[in-house]
């Protein structure tokens, strides 16, 4: 008894440990590395579309107008699903889950939910497989709860956009953002959702109380802190790994109406990261702390006249961008308009202990909601100029704070030549108000910067040519150097080829994060387009076995 219970264990484990292999296996039938598109369908027996086709569902599942949804905002990867869902309920959802585990197998079909596709490298594609629009799952419809501790239960498809608008009749709202509105809820917790406020809140996937999750299994379970907490952790910031988030719990705080927002600039790099990093540890300080690089720019400060006002109209106007590295500093005050005549003041004295180049003061007193949503603006103007819909090669990269001088040493002055093609942004943000428990990877270090490169590849209209390829080396250069230089780097909405470079971008959180994925989709069904599993066939070891 004593000997086949203990065979019994053995065999269980060696089982969990080959399961754990089988799954580490990047995919191989898709080469993306030489040509992201892919329109040769996989072969499909002829009974798997007609069994996916005659599900019992309230919503309903469309073999045609695939186009969308084989592309995201990168612009880079087009890989055709073979169907769409558009799930009217969560059971629509289970079902298809349910049928696709069912075929097992005997198909190679796997299933990515997509919020908006904003995506970089095809995380939102299921190449011949089927992609849920999660923004056709309307329910529930957005529910605030008022109450000492506030909070809102909205869809995984939901937009943040509609959130903050309909919490903003209670005067509440999110208090930690991503810069951009109109992504959906489940997408940000799939990976972190960061912005100027995470030094103070955490990313937004440390401000979820519960999420409701159908998981590979195709079941539907509710998790939180307390229950069932490792799916809970698991799913945030697990990269649509586990489970398809089907609605989520999110804390609210009191919306103030208006925010006061300034820029000033350096050129000194250690000036400008010691007084952000001051701001970011300083109790009662900045509500918000941003900061973005500008190499060689004609009139940057004449451009910012459109909607910012200069303290110093002169120096402002006598100060030069040209042929020089700067720091911008990004801050905001938020406060209401009762407030409006002890916010000058209370500005000014945190505004006191900095070092900024005084001429470079400039700022305005914008509606709370203008400020969130500043970059829709931009994407308005992109988009009628057609500029939206190009590649975006972005590159967004977590620094340890140790190596942040080295690296923005070389970078900024011998990588980049130039930020003409999109923003550099940098901030620091405190790990201590970060999560630990979720699924995203950070460097081990008590402060760390966001350095996000957001470039668009623009067509030149002389020559018809892109400079995507030079855009793609100079992202490359910095990977490189980090990586000569041993810096402790993570990046932020990973990419990578390479099963070792997956491994080592979790570090020895790897194990656990594939068990995680054993327990939670078996199959390895979810979110194909990561590459990080491969789903289980026939012919691999997992059935042979
Ligand atoms: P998608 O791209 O559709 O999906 C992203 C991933 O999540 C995919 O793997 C998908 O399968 C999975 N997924 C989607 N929905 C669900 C769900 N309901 N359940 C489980 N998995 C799901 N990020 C920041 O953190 N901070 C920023 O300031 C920021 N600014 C941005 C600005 C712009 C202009 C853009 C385009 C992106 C920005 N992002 C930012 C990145 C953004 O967080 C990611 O693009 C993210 O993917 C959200 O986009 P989406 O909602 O369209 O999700």
């Amino acid at each position: 008894m004593g000997l086949t219970s203990s065979l019994r264990r053995n065999n269980k484990s060696f089982l969990r440990i080959f399961m754990i292999l089988v799954l580490s296996c990047i995919p191989g039938r898709t080469n993306l590395c030489s040509n992201h598109s892919v329109t040769t369908p996989i072969d499909l027996p002829p009974d798997i579309r007609s069994s996916l086709d005659s599900l019992d569902l309230e919503g309903y599942i469309s073999f045609n107008d695939v186009h969308n949804a084989s592309k995201d905002f990168g612009n880079r990867y087009q890989l055709p699903p073979l169907a769409i869902l558009h799930p009217r309920s969560v059971s629509d959802i289970s079902t298809m889950v349910r049928r696709i585990v069912h075929l097992g197998s005997t198909s190679n079909l796997t299933v990515a939910a997509r919020g908006h596709g904003h995506s970089l490298q095809g995380q939102a594609l299921a190449h011949q497989g089927v992609v849920i629009n999660m923004e056709s799952l309307r329910s529930p419809d957005i529910k605030i709860h008022k109450g000492k501790q506030p909070y809102v239960d909205v869809s995984g498809g939901e937009s943040w956009i509609n959130i903050l608008r309909e919490t903003l009749k209670y005067g509440l709202s999110p208090k930690s953002w991503t810069d951009y509105l109109h992504l959906t809820v489940g997408g940000t917790l799939s990976n972190a959702g960061i912005s100027g406020q995470a030094f103070k809140y955490g990313p937004q996937i440390n401000n979820v109380c519960q999420l409701e999750i159908v998981t590979g299994k195709g079941e539907v379970m509710t998790c939180s802190e307390k229950q069932n907490s490792e799916l809970f952790y698991s799913v945030l910031g697990g990269l649509g790994q586990f489970g398809i988030i089907t609605r989520a719990r999110i804390a609210l705080g009191p919306a103030p109406h208006m925010v006061k927002w300034i820029r000033v600039l350096y050129s000194d790099f250690s000036a400008f990261s010691r007084d952000q990093e001051h701001l970011i540890t300083k109790k009662n300080g900045f509500d918000y702390v941003e900061g973005f690089v500008t190499v060689n720019r004609t009139d940057l400060l004449d451009n910012w006249r459109s909607s910012f006002s200069p303290n110093d109209s002169i120096g402002a106007s006598q100060f030069k961008s040209e042929g020089k590295t700067l720091y911008c500093l990004e801050i905001v005050k938020y406060f209401n308009t009762e407030e409006v005549n002890s916010v000058p003041q209370e500005t000014e004295k945190l505004l006191s202990e900095l070092s900024y180049i005084p001429s470079t003061l400039f700022s305005s007193e914008v509606p709370y909601i203008e400020f969130l949503d500043r970059v829709h603006i931009a994407e308005i103007k992109l988009r009628a100029k057609g500029l939206w819909e190009v590649p975006h090669p972005w590159l967004n990269l977590l620094i340890p704070k140790s190596s942040i001088f080295e690296f923005a040493t070389e970078v900024f002055n011998n990588i980049l030549t130039s930020n003409n093609n999109g923003p550099i942004l940098i901030y620091p943000v405190n790990q201590s108000k970060w999560n630990k428990h979720t699924s995203l990877i950070t460097p081990d270090e008590d402060i760390f910067y966001l350095v996000a490169f957001l470039p668009s590849a623009v067509p030149n209209p002389n020559s018809g040519t892109s400079n995507l390829e030079y855009l793609l080396r100079q992202n490359q250069r910095v990977l490189n150097f980090c990586s000569a230089t041993n810096i402790n780097v993570k990046q932020y909405l990973p990419h990578y080829e390479t099963q070792r470079e997956w491994r080592s971008h979790f570090g020895n959180r790897w194990e656990t994060f594939a068990k995680r994925k054993h327990t939670y989709d078996p199959l390895a069904i979810l979110a194909p387009g990561h590459r990080i599993f491969q789903k289980a066939t026939q012919l691999s070891p997992i059935q042979l076995f």
